[in-house]
C-alpha cells in the first residue's frame, strides 16, 4: 500500500489545508486530556518549517450538523496557541466566506484553525459543495485524522479528492499507523499472538479471521470468551453469551485449524452475582461457571498464562479489554496482560479505546510499541479493509 507522506509535498510557501483529529475531552469550557493536540504537534511543526499558511480543522464530538457552542473548537484553539507559541485565527464562518481573504491576510505568526466541522451537515455527508468551501484557496491538502479515516466524511474525502494526486499527503500519525499496522498484516516477526477481548464476537471477527493468516496463538478474554467457551460445550452460568453468534465462533475455529493458530481460552475466573462495581468477586478455579454467576474477568490462572506466551512472542497485538476492568474488582486481567506486555520484548501494539485505558491505568502506555489513536478505523484497517481517507492518500 503505497501512499503519499508528508515528506513527497513540496510544502514550501504553500497554503496547506489540514485535517487533524482534536476531538478532545471538554467539560465546562476547559479541555481535560489534550493528548490528541500534543499528538498533532509533530506533523504541525513539520509543517510550519515550511509554511506558516495553514489552516486546521477537525471535528468535535456529534453535535449532528447543529451549531451547539459546548462542542466548540474554541478551547483547542486557545491550548494550540500556547503549545505553538502562535496565534490561532479561529474561523467560525468558513462556509459563508471561503478561507481564502483571511488566509492572504496571515502574517507570520498566525494560522487559522476552522469551527468544528460537525456543525455542518454537509460534513457528515461527504457533500462536495461543502467539501469545496473547505478546500477553496488551498494548494496542498494534509490528514493526519487517523481516528476518521474509516468515515467518507467531507473533510475527510470529498475535500482531498479536489487537490491533484501529487498535492495530499497523509500526516505523521497517520503514516506511522498505516505502517504499524499493515506491517501486522504482512510479516509479523513470529510468534505473533493476537489477544481479543471486548463484549462482542461480532465486532472482532473481521480483525480476528483476516489475521489468522499471520498468527500463531489467539488469546480470547473479556464477554467474548464465554461464547468461545458456550460453543465448547463449557457451562458458563450468567455470563455474557451471543447464542446467535455460535456459527462466527464455528467459523473461527474451521478456519484456525486449517491455517494451525492455537485458539486459548480462559480456563479460571473472577465472577460475580450482579454486574456491580461493589459485587462480591469470587474466583472460580475452573472453566465451568455455576448459575446464578457470571464471569467478569479472567482468572489468576488464565493471567499466568496468557503473560508467559505474551512473554516468548515476537509480535503482539491487543484489542478489546479481559474483563470489565472499569470496576477496579475486575480489572486485573486487562492490567496484568498489559504489564505483560510491557515487560515482553516482542514488538507490541495495542489499539481500541478500551485497552489503550487499561495500559494508561496499568503505567505501562510508554512501554508498548505502538498504541493505535483510532479504535473503529484500526479495527476496520486491520479487518484488511481499504479505508476511504486511505484510499484518496494513495498513489495511483
Ligand atoms: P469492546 O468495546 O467490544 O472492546 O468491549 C469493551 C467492553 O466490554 C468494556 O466496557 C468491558 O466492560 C466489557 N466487558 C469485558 N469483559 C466483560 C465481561 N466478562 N462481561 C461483560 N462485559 C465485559
Amino acid at each position: 500500500m503505497e501512499f503519499r507522506k508528508l515528506q513527497d509535498l513540496d510544502l514550501t510557501n504553500k497554503k496547506v489545508l489540514v485535517r487533524l483529529d482534536l476531538n478532545v475531552p471538554i467539560k465546562k469550557g476547559k479541555i481535560t486530556d489534550d493528548t490528541r493536540i500534543t499528538a498533532a504537534l509533530p506533523t504541525l511543526r513539520y509543517i510550519l518549517e515550511r509554511t506558516n499558511k495553514i489552516a486546521l480543522m477537525s471535528h468535535l464530538g456529534r453535535p449532528d450538523g447543529e451549531v451547539m457552542p459546548e462542542y466548540s473548537l474554541e478551547p483547542v484553539g486557545v491550548r494550540l496557541a500556547e503549545l505553538l507559541g502562535l496565534e490561532v485565527v479561529f474561523v467560525r464562518d468558513y462556509t459563508e466566506e471561503p478561507a481564502e481573504q483571511v488566509l492572504n491576510q496571515l502574517n507570520k505568526n498566525q494560522i487559522i484553525l476552522f469551527e468544528n466541522l460537525r456543525f455542518h451537515p454537509g460534513e457528515t455527508k461527504n457533500d462536495p459543495e461543502f467539501a469545496r468551501k473547505l478546500a477553496n484557496g488551498f494548494d496542498c491538502y494534509v490528514n493526519d485524522a487517523f481516528g476518521t479515516l474509516h468515515r467518507a466524511h467531507a473533510s475527510v474525502v470529498a475535500a482531498a479528492e479536489l487537490f491533484p494526486g501529487e498535492r495530499r499527503a497523509a500526516g505523521l500519525l497517520v503514516d506511522r499507523e498505516i505502517s504499524v499496522l499493515s506491517g501486522l498484516q504482512k510479516k509479523p516477526q513470529a510468534p505473533f499472538t493476537v489477544v481479543m477481548g471486548g463484549s462482542k464476537v461480532s465486532d472482532k471477527i473481521g480483525v480476528v479471521l483476516n489475521l489468522l493468516n499471520h498468527a500463531n496463538y489467539l488469546l480470547i478474554g473479556g464477554a467474548m470468551a464465554y461464547t468461545f467457551l458456550k460453543y465448547q460445550g463449557v457451562d458458563v452460568g450468567d455470563s455474557r453469551v451471543e447464542h446467535d453468534k455460535m456459527d462466527l465462533v464455528a467459523s473461527i475455529y474451521r478456519n484456525a485449524e486449517a491455517r494451525k493458530v492455537e485458539i486459548i481460552l480462559p480456563e479460571d475466573h473472577v465472577a460475580a452475582a450482579k454486574f456491580d462495581a461493589d459485587a462480591e468477586a469470587v474466583e472460580i478455579p475452573g472453566r465451568t461457571i455455576h448459575k446464578g454467576l457470571m464471569g467478569l474477568d479472567i482468572g489468576p490462572r488464565t493471567i499466568k498464562r496468557y503473560s508467559d506466551i505474551i512473554g516468548l512472542s515476537k509480535t503482539v497485538l491487543w484489542n478489546g479489554p479481559m474483563g470489565v476492568f472499569e470496576f477496579d474488582k475486575f480489572a486485573r486481567g486487562s492490567l496484568r496482560v498489559a504489564d505483560a506486555m510491557a515487560r515482553s520484548s516482542a514488538f507490541t501494539v495495542i489499539g481500541g479505546g478500551d485497552s489503550v485505558a487499561a495500559a494508561n491505568k496499568a503505567g505501562v502506555a510508554d512501554k508498548i510499541d505502538h498504541i493505535s489513536t483510532g479504535g473503529g478505523a484500526s479495527l476496520e484497517f486491520l479487518e484488511g479493509q481499504t479505508l476511504p481517507g486511505v484510499k484518496v492518500l494513495l498513489k495511483q
